[in-house]
């Protein structure tokens, strides 16, 4: 059994907002990419989780997030995209909305 290291969450409320900013300065915020990711074993989010319920009243559910690594990142928009759904056309990663015209023209690469 490979260790389950490095699980990345973010906590969201029951509106489906997520915790943002940081410790004592939180936030919440309705953008995925604004969420504080937390490690849930390094940061003890389930004791945190609890606490928070207990002396907050805070009701957090725990999102667990892909890690950062399995996704590409287009050079035009940056934004983050699965892999197969990112086209190299030898010098830069396109996502499919910034896919130059000329290169979806061209033939599919197989590799
Ligand atoms: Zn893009």
């Amino acid at each position: 059994m490979p260790e389950r290291l490095g699980i990345h969450v973010v906590l969201r409320d029951g509106y489906g907002r997520y915790l943002a900013g940081q410790r004592d300065m939180w936030t919440f915020t309705e953008d995925l990419s604004q969420a504080k990711v937390f490690d849930f074993i390094r940061d003890h989010i389930s004791e945190q989780v609890e606490i928070l319920r207990r002396d907050h009243g805070l009701e957090l559910s725990i999102v667990s997030i892909d890690p950062v690594e399995r996704y590409e990142v287009c050079d035009f928009c940056g934004h983050r995209t699965m892999p197969y759904s990112t086209y190299f056309d030898g010098k830069n990663y396109f996502c499919r909305d910034c896919l130059p015209a000329q290169a979806s023209a061209m033939p599919a690469n197989p590799s």
